[in-house]
């Protein structure tokens, strides 16, 4: 069969308008807090069914992550939260895609802080709500494809997947465990709300935390002591030198437009318990910032030889070395090429619906993408409707005509990638 054209395609999506933005205000009213994602998933699973799609749903397990815990966090719970994973079977002979989305959100910090119900309102031509744009209208824009395809009479040669996750938020367990569950494809896209650009590279992250011991004496006799406080100084002084030196000698493309590339931020200090004793204990915590090139055990040996060499220049610290630690979900930095065929594909789709260019970026945070191509080594993207700046917000929302958008530009790349049989 000939292929739609964009106009038909975009029609298509018009023409289930209400359908959509009304899924769209269910699934945000559904609470789905990182850790709660039951009642979301299977309210996404029973939707996909009536799609007529093959649906698969599992939980993970400590043990079944075990090694990967480092990547995707220590969990409270492992108990009802399951991945969901749909598959529209292609005819075959032609390339898989993935459409995955997380279905978590972070919790409502500050409900007087919202105008909109945190539940799901539409006003105008946005839709405000907790996960609105992070990233519940992804995971509509994904559930919805293949119904589009259905509507507008297209088998597809590859098989097309639809892929809805847990705990993202947290470090990506739902995808880790979607990866060890033997899921893949030829190419993933994540709907992440990109608001319609392509996103190809993720930043790695460490947490750590810095212990430095000092020697405790009283205020008046300050100098029996050593202060912890002021032995960390130099130490963060020099993380500061670090991040400026990094700033200034390494290079990407993607990335050297950004004012900092490697964000190193102490966000928790801790010291002294008396106002008037030298304290003798100091411990700062924070996350140390890298790019795509760069490895995770690579960053943490010049972070140690780093903290080693400033030890080095001060006594007290020479024979009471400040101790560094990594805690808590590490994150990998990964990227695809900006002329990977997965890449061309989507910002073609764009252009097809659109008729416009769009841009690829790079983000400094992590995403799930960093797991599927590290791990199953599979190319992965983010690509979606909603509006970056608003995640995590109060009176989160979402514009409705790029989300409508992305649902036809999403289309399109399963046509161009897996082909019409
Ligand atoms: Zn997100």
């Amino acid at each position: 069969m000939t292929p739609p054209t964009p106009d038909a395609i975009r029609g298509a999506v018009d023409a289930r308008r209400d359908e959509i933005v009304q899924m769209l205000l269910d699934i945000v009213g559904i609470s789905s807090v990182t850790g709660n994602e039951g009642d979301v998933q299977r309210w996404v699973a029973t939707a996909l069914t009536g799609f007529g799609l093959d649906v698969d749903s599992f939980t993970s397990s400590r043990e079944e992550i075990a090694d990967y815990v480092t990547h995707v966090g220590e969990q409270p719970s492992y108990d009802d939260r399951p991945s969901v994973v749909a598959t529209r079977t292609g005819a075959g002979g032609g390339q898989s895609l993935m459409l995955a989305g997380h279905v978590d959100t972070v919790p409502v910090e500050d409900r007087s802080k919202w105008t909109f119900a945190p539940e799901g309102e539409v006003a105008g031509d946005r839709l405000y709500g907790l996960g609105s744009t992070d990233m519940k209208n992804g995971v509509i824009a994904a559930m919805v494809v293949p119904r589009i395809l259905e509507d507008l009479g297209i088998t597809l040669k590859g098989d097309l997947l639809v892929n809805t996750v847990v705990g993202e938020e947290d470090g990506g367990l739902g995808t880790m465990s979607t990866i060890l569950h033997g899921y893949k494809a030829d190419g993933i896209v994540i709907t992440e709300p990109t608001y319609q650009r392509v996103g190809i590279a993720s930043g790695g992250s460490l947490v750590f935390r810095i212990t430095v011991t000092g020697k405790a004496a009283h205020g008046a006799n300050r100098n029996d002591g050593v202060s912890a406080i002021e032995k960390f100084v130099p130490i963060f002084l020099d993380l500061l030198a670090w991040e400026a030196e990094r700033q200034r000698t390494i290079m990407h493309p993607l990335y050297d437009s950004f004012a900092n590339k490697f964000p190193i931020s102490v966000g928790k200090l801790r010291s002294g318990d008396w106002a008037s004793t030298v304290p003798d204990k100091l411990v700062a915590e924070g996350r140390l910032g890298f790019i795509p090139g760069e490895s995770m055990e690579g960053m943490m040996e010049q972070a140690q030889a780093r903290i080693a060499a400033v030890a080095e220049q001060d006594e007290w610290l020479r024979e009471h070395p400040p101790l560094l630690e990594f805690f808590s979900g590490q994150f990998v930095a990964e990227e695809i090429a900006p002329d990977h065929p997965l890449t061309l594909a989507m910002l073609k789709a764009h252009k097809e619906i659109n008729g416009e260019d769009t841009e690829i970026f790079a983000l400094t945070a992590g995403t799930d993408a960093r797991l599927w191509i590290h791990f199953a080594d599979r190319p992965a993207l983010l690509y979606g409707g909603g509006v970056f700046h608003m995640a995590h917000q109060s009176d989160e929302y979402l514009e409705i005509e790029p989300f409508l958008n992305s649902i036809a530009v999403l289309t399109q790349m399963a046509i161009d990638w897996c082909e019409i049989a």
